[in-house]
């Protein structure tokens, strides 16, 4: 069997060791007679299932007992709606940092439901950097702060978060959520699709601080309601079960790697092998993000001419590379590092840049 070289932004590599223990239990599920598909999503089976999920993913992001964890579906693209449809009130206004365009459609659908206002944008930069923001360039009647903690497509991350007082921040963390340690208090909505670090497409996690619901909007759709997932233990109608059961065993495997602090460093190191090169060959392989915001997920660059990007990219395909790729509304190249992508395939793509840049150089000069 070989693994590919998996550099896919998302959907994105799992851990080994969890596909096969999901291989393992496929059939006969804990003596059930069956796999997890195929269990009642209100049996014992199942509810142990999602209370592991769910307990794993407390202790390891340390989530206070102010915040209630929920599994939904519509991926983080249907949080953009949810979350000025239950909080954006009147005489309020949603403020949004855009950083790319994952921000750009979260704003996008805001609008939909009230006032909203742009806080910061790089756009003007081609979203090379993260801008500053503080409390004070806040309008006075703010409603919550939105930011993207990851621009998956252009490979900026927030290096830190800076104290917002009573402001409510809202984070969209679909491509870095557990991949370093985050002071879960200072966030009243972190949310994300799973399907980058935390398992497979289909659940998404919202993780949402309880005094919230103290101020929501009424009249709302059932399903779009935080409170009847809340109420409800994300249980209202059938949650994604297999999918749930698959988070479940990426965050074992999380705890059996060195927890949080254990993934970070080794994102730290996988992460420096790609930018360590990029930093001793700048004109070969340039990098998107400025250094003060390089995402430790996405490593963005560019190189030489649109020749070269599109042969390098043929080249490592053939050598087993997949996904690297820039997304189509950028271009150039992107290699998506998420927890599950092992440091030996870094180190493997470093190599094969190192030698690529060596036999190409003559052609650019
Ligand atoms: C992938 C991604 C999304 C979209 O997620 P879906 O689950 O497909 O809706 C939103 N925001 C960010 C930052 C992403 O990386």
């Amino acid at each position: 069997m070989v693994r590919a070289h998996n550099f896919n932004a998302g959907p994105s590599a799992l851990p080994l060791d969890v596909l096969k223990k999901a291989q393992e239990e496929l059939i006969d599920f804990k003596g059930t007679g069956m796999s997890v598909m195929e269990l009642s999503h209100r049996s014992k089976e199942f509810e142990d299932v999602l209370a592991d999920a769910k307990d794993r993913l407390k202790k390891l992001m340390e989530i206070p007992d102010t915040h209630e964890i929920l599994f939904l579906q519509g991926g983080a693209s249907l949080q953009f709606s949810m979350l000025p449809m239950n909080f954006l009130q009147e005489g309020k206004v949603g403020a949004y940092v855009v950083t790319g365009s994952w921000s750009k459609k979260a704003l996008k659908e805001a609008k939909n439901f009230g006032e909203t206002v742009v806080v910061a944008s790089t756009e003007d930069d081609s979203f090379t950097h993260i801008p500053e923001v503080t409390v004070n360039t806040l309008p006075e009647n703010t409603g919550y702060l939105h930011i993207t903690t990851n621009n998956t497509i252009y490979g900026t991350q927030w290096q830190d978060f800076p104290d917002f007082g009573d402001v409510p921040v809202f984070a969209d963390m679909s491509s870095d959520i557990l991949s370093k340690k985050v002071d879960v208090s200072k966030f009243a909505v972190i949310y994300g699709g799973a399907q980058k670090n935390l398992g497979p497409s289909g659940v998404t996690i919202v993780i949402l601080r309880k005094d919230l619901l103290n101020q929501q909007n009424s009249g709302l759709p059932t399903m779009l309601d935080y409170t009847t997932h809340i109420k409800a233990n994300s249980l209202f109608n059938t949650p994604p079960t297999f999918g749930i059961y698959m988070l479940s065993l990426v965050l074992e495997w999380v705890e059996q790697n060195g927890g949080v602090e254990g993934i970070q460093k080794r994102n730290e190191e996988k992460a420096a092998l790609l930018y360590d090169l990029m930093d001793e060959f700048p004109e070969f392989y340039t990098p998107h993000a400025q250094k003060d915001s390089r995402s430790l997920m996405n490593v963005t660059f560019t190189m030489p001419n649109e020749e070269l990007t599109k042969d390098f990219l043929q080249k490592a395909k053939a050598e087993g590379f997949i996904g690297l790729n820039g997304h189509r509304s950028i271009g150039g190249c992107r290699a998506s590092i998420y927890n599950a992508v092992p440091i030996e395939t870094c180190q493997a793509l470093a190599e094969f840049m190192k030698a690529y840049r060596e036999a190409h150089l003559q052609s650019v000069k």
